[in-house]
């Protein structure tokens, strides 16, 4: 196992009807500032549910935030906050959502121009006022972990950043409150969390069995629970489940100790920045391809990735790895998310779009080896097409 150490100070609280325990969790005597995106919220009845339990605080609130947040928005947040003296912050939806929150909670009391944030990765951020997440959409784990993407819409710039301070201090996770998503939502959460479990565990070998075997549970629960999910939608055991995995997904254990990929992320980060593609499809285009270009470094975990996900026991090597491959790919389209770039109306030209893209953001070094670079990148995305 590799040196690691793990912090994650999130409290959960989680099941049906927990949202009631905002009361307490919500600070008294806080200025409040509810953050939530385009009205899903208001349909499903989130929105007075949560207002009811706040009516003794003070509350205000700031909407609008869209599916990948924009810098432009997220500042105009930031904006508020500073003018109503707003000093605890309560993020409600999704991970778009949640991930402006956190840039918004660590802007607020940046000193110097908080679009540093990204170009550093987060590194200097010395404070950050508190927040907390009502979680609507499983998917992105940005519940329980210290990261956030955001894009800059003038320059279709998408760049993540992580930092302790930015931790939610509790998240409420009621798996009612996902009954109201529309399919491609399931799906694309579905993706996602299977994506994010797949870049801290399809790398090299780390001799770390608790992690693999933590990794594998959550890939074998999602390859289960997600077609459910999108099958009854309203049965909670299903939708309870979904929700954990996503969660223990990424909040930091199962990538403890273990290297992390992460490549598919960052390639994936360009095509929604240039095309508008929602994150866990450009996900589900990239992950087939870079696992097959990079089958020789990934070769002992993909074999395992075979055998204890899949079942996939016979056959040479190399057969047993394009299996494993396959079954990944059918399960992305079994869940309704397309594979293809060329499944979502994109050019060719796309690719050396998205190259130089990767040139400009200086992703020229990616993987859990760094060894990444744009040729390799070019013949994903052309395995990708
Ligand atoms: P999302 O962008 O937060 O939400 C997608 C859509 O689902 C929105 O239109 C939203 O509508 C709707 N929605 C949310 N909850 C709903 C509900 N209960 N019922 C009906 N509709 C609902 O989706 P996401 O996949 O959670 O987040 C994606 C973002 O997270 C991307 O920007 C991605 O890059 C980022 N991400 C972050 C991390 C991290 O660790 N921080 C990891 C992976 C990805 P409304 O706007 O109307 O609410
Ligand atoms: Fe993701």
């Amino acid at each position: 196992m590799l040196q690691f150490e793990f912090y994650n100070p999130v409290q959960i609280v989680f099941g049906e009807g927990q949202i009631a325990k905002l009361a307490t969790l919500v600070p008294e005597k806080a200025r409040v500032l509810v953050l939530y995106g385009g009205g899903s919220i208001k349909k499903n009845g989130t929105y007075t549910e949560v207002m009811d339990v706040l009516k003794n605080h003070s509350v205000a609130e700031f909407s609008g935030i869209e599916a990948n947040p924009t810098y432009e928005t997220m500042m105009k947040a930031v904006a508020q906050i500073k003018a109503e003296k707003i000093d605890f912050l309560l993020a409600v939806g999704g991970g778009s959502v949640i991930d402006g929150t956190k840039f918004a909670a660590a802007a607020a009391v940046y000193e110097g121009d908080p679009w540093e944030i990204f170009t550093t990765g987060g590194q200097y951020i010395k404070a950050a006022l508190p927040l907390g997440a009502v979680l609507t959409l499983p998917a992105t784990g940005s519940e329980m972990n210290n990261g956030s993407v955001i894009t800059r819409s003038e320059t279709k710039t998408k760049l993540p950043f992580m930092n302790r301070h930015v931790f939610p201090q509790f998240a409420v996770l009621d798996p009612t409150k996902t009954y109201s998503l529309p399919a491609r939502q399931i799906a694309n959460g579905a993706v996602d969390a299977f994506v994010h479990v797949v870049e801290q565990y399809l790398t090299y070998p780390a001799n770390a069995p608790v992690q693999d075997r933590f990794a594998e549970s959550l890939l074998q629960t999602l390859i289960e629970v997600g077609p459910q999910a999108l099958a009854t939608p309203h049965d909670y055991t299903v939708r309870s489940n979904l929700m954990w995995a996503a969660t223990m997904a990424l909040n930091g254990l199962i990538g403890a100790g273990v290297p992390q990929d992460w490549a598919t992320h960052l390639l994936g980060h360009e095509l929604t920045a240039l095309y508008n593609i929602d994150h866990a499809q450009t996900l589900a285009i990239i992950l087939p391809s870079m696992l097959n270009v990079r089958r020789a470094a990934k070769r002992e975990k993909l074999l395992q990735y075979a055998d204890r996900v899949w079942g996939i026991k016979e056959g040479s090597e190399d057969a047993r790895i394009d299996a494993a491959i396959a079954k990944t790919r059918d399960f992305f389209e079994a869940m309704g998310v397309k594979t293809r770039m060329r499944d979502y109306g994109l050019e060719v030209s796309a690719i050396n779009a998205v190259l130089e893209q990767l040139k400009a953001h200086g992703m020229v070094a990616l993987g859990e080896r760094g060894d990444v670079d744009l040729a390799i990148s070019k013949l994903v995305l052309e395995g990708s097409y």
